[in-house]
């Protein structure tokens, strides 16, 4: 086991000092510290916020291709220090060091198409001014909003907030980031070699709990990006209100997998188990709820319990499923299987017993009732419940039957396209699982529960950012209607115009 680092250093040189709490990032799998950060309180937040306003007026003044350079080179710095990086992923939340690579190098994937595309999809563009307005030339940039405060959860210390954190410094805003109170180490790691590749405080961390977080909702920021619960949504949202603060919200998830009668069933067996147990099953669209076609139900089962019953969470370099990073969560996760047990439903993998006091063992639920919560609410979790359906209608029917609406995921041969478009959901992958936040140019964001708002991609992009427009009149129309020296004349031939062109139909 490596040595807790020494207590890391803030991120913030002339940062005015804390107000003298600490707080400790511990090791999920061992209970080991790992480091000792400052509790930011609402005057250290909000000095915060006035030093990234100042960098915003230097970074939003810079053009697209001068941030694309800075932001190519944080992007580089993170390649290179990527085990450094993982291998403090891998301490704060416990998840494998190869999962914690790879979640870095979907980051990075981001961060790259947010600089690479900024520029052509922000920048000034002219747009129709239509047959009324055709003495006008039109055009419509999408501006910075100055200091976007972004919120992220512990299960993707990385990819998660860098949704938010580079899109928003590539549409030119500063950012004032507050990780969980999990993953303190990484979040300040993140800003500390932005810090060292710009220096500037464009982008800067707070840490503390979530009175942390609340102080940055009521900070004056632009914009608060939220990932995390439904419930500290909500929270986060009313705080906003008082101030007329808009919000992004990716909140959680209850994501459903279909497996249609012509699937390929070994695939979709492979996908829905890692899609449910992978990262521990704490993933915001990991696969919860499995709806499988009565004629490939047996052969689904028979192959999905063959391939967990190799599966278990321990500690140990090569484990491939590790602890629970919150504690908390154990209790949640229990109380979904043993109602499931309780209310009829059968483990086939797991069951009541696979709850440790870190670790929870895979764990197949069948039979499990419809309105339980092991299928009405977000486990997160290496859990899954199984159930048969009919046909496709009754697989959409039931995928739909959850206030939640983030991801989805379905295996056919023929007919994904349709049974995806009958989802509601914010994102679907057809015959893979979850590639959908591996694809920089798709929007990721959910409906009802799930949230609202789009991180990722040009939708992504747009969300830190207001539309300017700019009208500029090339000549004098040929009707003079926005001034008092109308005429009877004008106004006739006003009408006669505007019914040819939408008087018929
Ligand atoms: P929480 O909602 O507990 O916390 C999220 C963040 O909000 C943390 O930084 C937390 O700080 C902070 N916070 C807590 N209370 C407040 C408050 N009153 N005001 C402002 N901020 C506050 O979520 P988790 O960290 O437990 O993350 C797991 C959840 O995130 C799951 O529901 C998951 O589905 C969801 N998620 C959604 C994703 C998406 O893109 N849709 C992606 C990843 C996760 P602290 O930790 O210090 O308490």
């Amino acid at each position: 086991m490596t040595q807790a680092p020494a207590r890391p250093q803030s991120s913030q040189p002339g940062q005015p000092a804390p107000s003298g709490s600490t707080f400790e990032s511990l090791d999920p799998a061992t209970g080991e510290v790992v480091g000792t950060f400052p509790v930011h309180g609402e005057a250290e937040v909000r000095a915060a916020v006035e030093r990234a306003r100042s960098a915003a007026e230097w970074w939003s003044a810079l053009s697209f291709k001068d941030r694309k350079v800075y932001l190519t080179t944080w992007k580089a710095a993170i390649t290179r220090r990527m085990p450094e990086l993982a291998e403090l992923m891998h301490r704060e939340t416990g998840k494998p060091r190869s999962d914690a690579m790879l979640e870095a190098t979907l980051g990075i994937d981001h961060l790259a198409w947010a600089a690479g595309h900024a520029g052509k999809v922000l920048g000034r563009h002219r747009v129709s001014p239509g047959m009324l307005m055709v003495n006008q030339a039109a055009t419509v940039e999408f501006r910075p909003l100055g200091v976007v405060g972004v919120i992220g959860p512990w299960n993707y210390p990385v990819f998660t907030p860098l949704g938010s954190i580079a899109y928003a410094l590539a549409a030119g805003n500063a950012v004032v980031f507050k990780p969980s109170e999990y993953t303190p180490a990484v979040g300040e790691w993140l800003a500390r070699t932005f810090g060292e590749c710009v220096g500037r405080p464009v982008l800067q961390v707070v840490t503390g709990r979530g009175e942390t977080g609340a102080a940055l909702c009521r900070s004056g920021v632009d914009k608060v990006a939220f990932t995390g619960s439904t419930g500290t949504g909500k929270k986060v949202m009313a705080a906003c209100a008082e101030t007329l603060t808009p919000v992004v919200i990716e909140a959680g998830g209850k994501d459903p997998l279909i497996v249609d009668a012509d699937a390929d069933v070994p695939a979709a067996a492979d996908a829905a188990l890692w899609g449910a147990c992978s990262n521990a099953g704490q993933t915001c669209a990991g696969v919860e709820r499995v709806y499988v076609h009565e004629r490939v139900y047996d052969e689904f089962l028979a192959e999905i319990t063959r391939r967990a019953q190799g599966l278990s969470a321990e500690g140990g370099d090569d484990a491939k499923i590790g602890p629970i990073t919150m504690p908390g969560q154990l209790g949640v996760i229990r109380r979904h299987i043993d109602d499931a047990l309780e209310r009829g439903g059968r483990a086939v993998v797991g069951g009541a017993d696979a709850v440790g006091e870190r670790f929870v063992q895979p764990t197949i639920l069948v039979d499990v009732p419809e309105d339980s919560a092991a299928v009405q609410e977000e486990t997160f979790g290496p859990t899954m419940t199984i159930a048969k359906v009919r046909d496709m209608d009754e697989a959409v029917e039931l995928a739909n039957g959850t206030p939640y609406g983030l991801g989805a995921t379905v295996f056919s041969k023929d007919n994904g396209m349709a049974i995806a478009e009958r989802i509601r959901s914010g994102m679907t992958a057809i015959n893979a699982v979850i590639s959908f936040a591996a694809i920089p140019s798709l929007p990721f964001g959910g409906v009802g529960d799930s949230g609202f708002g789009r991180i990722h991609g040009p939708e992504g992009l747009k969300e830190f950012t207001y539309a300017k427009a700019i009208a500029r009149q090339r000549f004098k129309p040929a009707l003079a209607l926005t001034t008092f020296e109308r005429t009877e004349q004008a106004d006739r031939r006003l009408a006669a115009i505007v019914k040819v062109l939408h008087g018929r139909g």
